[in-house]
């Protein structure tokens, strides 16, 4: 079909620069996009004047109601035609699977990908000045909160379904390139709740293959891949299980698990990778051994300082017992062991067989122990859930934008969204 679209628009004489001439291009120009898309709209329902139970065109209209739908210039306002078949009395609106394909909310896929994109990133009152002023159209917050969120559950089951599939088949024939074998870093980080007066932990999940050298002094992971859940340990099992898959864990010559030694990071080893060397993370070691040392020291800061260094050293060459035994010593000075040394006691015994010497691998570059694990949970879930006034957070909500985050950080982003736009919908 050929359209011809005329417009006329009034622009002062005199402009002020460059901005005021966008501004007025800008408007005009998604102005004449709106109405070219209702001109559309009414073109192609038009075309659908049949009744879409029989096929007959003896079709008589019903009405017409008003449908506001949200694009990417701004909202439009289209009309539309109820049809009443003559032949078999079905009573329908054509054009109207087009509209059951955007899902629950009145936007198009455009909208809902920036506000998810927004939402997933940023505080929703910054989402929505953003979207806002992409879309030169009003959004509310609320409305971004509720298409991320929805969109962030929708990923989060797809993705705990695939990650259940694998469990009962893991994948076998993945893995070509295993130079270093593979990391699995696990971390928990806890956010203020609705539901909990307690809060909530965001449970997440990292696995890369190893790390690289980027210029002088950087090194990144690579093949880094995330999980995250706020629904507890069982299923971030699951989901990290999922994602090492891809990376072939099952051929993976070395397999390491690292994590700060929380309780349930045992569970996930003992149920998905229980091979795998367990490696407590250094930078969490380090600083319970600082506290230990400071409640002993406080009073003579050159032993404090010669101290640290010494037991830095041994933590980084594996010497667990020595250590144990250092700070035994230190306890038995004391009637009543100062709390903090106690706790690192206790901390050092439990996870003794987890520290391990990591001076080849630091040596070699190939280290990623210290810190691994805090900017893991750092970058998922503290950046987004945590600051500002105490943001607190539904657990459903906080599950689903934190998927989001993962979606993206994964690069599955743009997969993700061409999936979801292409009509008629495929199947996941
Ligand atoms: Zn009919």
């Amino acid at each position: 079909m050929r359209i011809e679209i005329t417009r006329v628009i009034d622009v002062p004489d005199e402009l002020v620069g460059v901005n005021a001439l966008e501004a007025i291009v800008r408007e005009e120009g998604f102005a004449l996009m709106r109405e070219l898309f209702g001109t559309l709209w009414q073109r192609f329902q038009a075309l659908h004047w049949r009744c879409p139970q029989c096929g007959s065109r003896e079709v008589e209209s019903a009405g017409e109601k008003t449908f506001d739908l949200l694009t990417a210039f701004g909202k439009v306002d289209l009309p539309r035609q109820r049809l009443e078949c003559q032949q078999c009395g079905t009573i329908a609106k054509p054009l109207d699977d087009w509209l059951r394909a955007l899902g629950e909310h009145r936007a198009t896929w455009l909208v809902q990908e920036l506000a998810c994109l927004a939402g997933a990133s940023w505080p929703f009152e910054a989402a929505e000045t953003i979207v806002e002023r992409v879309l030169l159209g009003p959004i509310s917050h609320e409305q971004v909160r509720q298409v991320s969120t929805a969109d962030g559950e929708r990923v989060a089951t797809q993705l705990a379904t695939e990650a259940q599939a694998v469990l009962e088949a893991p994948v076998m024939d993945k893995g070509a390139e295993d130079p270093q074998g593979i990391n699995v870093v696990v971390d928990g980080d806890w956010v203020r709740s609705r539901d909990n007066p307690e809060g909530m932990e965001g449970k997440v999940g990292v696995v890369d293959t190893g790390v690289a050298k980027v210029g002088k002094d950087r090194r990144k992971l690579v093949n880094r891949r995330y999980a995250v859940t706020f629904n507890g340990s069982d299923l971030l099992g699951k989901l990290v299980d999922a994602e090492a898959s891809k990376l072939g864990v099952e051929q993976a010559q070395r397999l390491r698990l690292l994590g700060d030694g929380a309780a349930w990071e045992e569970t996930i080893q003992a149920e998905h990778f229980p091979r795998a060397k367990r490696v407590l993370d250094l930078w969490h070691l380090e600083r319970r051994i600082r506290r230990a040392l400071q409640s002993v020291f406080a009073s003579q800061p050159d032993e404090l300082i010669l101290q640290r260094e010494k037991l830095r050293c041994w933590i980084r060459q594996g010497k667990a017992e020595e250590t144990l035994a250092e700070l035994r010593g230190f306890a038995e000075r004391y009637r009543e062991v100062p709390k903090e040394l106690a706790k690192t006691i206790g901390y050092v015994e439990r996870h003794r067989s987890a520290i391990i010497n990591d001076e080849a691998d630091l040596a070699t570059g190939k280290h990623v122990g210290s810190g691994a694990v805090e900017k893991a949970g750092d970058l998922v879930i503290n950046r987004r859930f945590k600051g500002r006034r105490g943001m607190r957070w539904w657990r459903k909500n906080a599950d689903a934008l934190a998927t989001l985050r993962v979606l993206y950080l994964n690069g599955d982003w743009d997969q993700h969204w061409l999936q979801r736009r292409s009509y008629p919908p495929k199947a996941a």
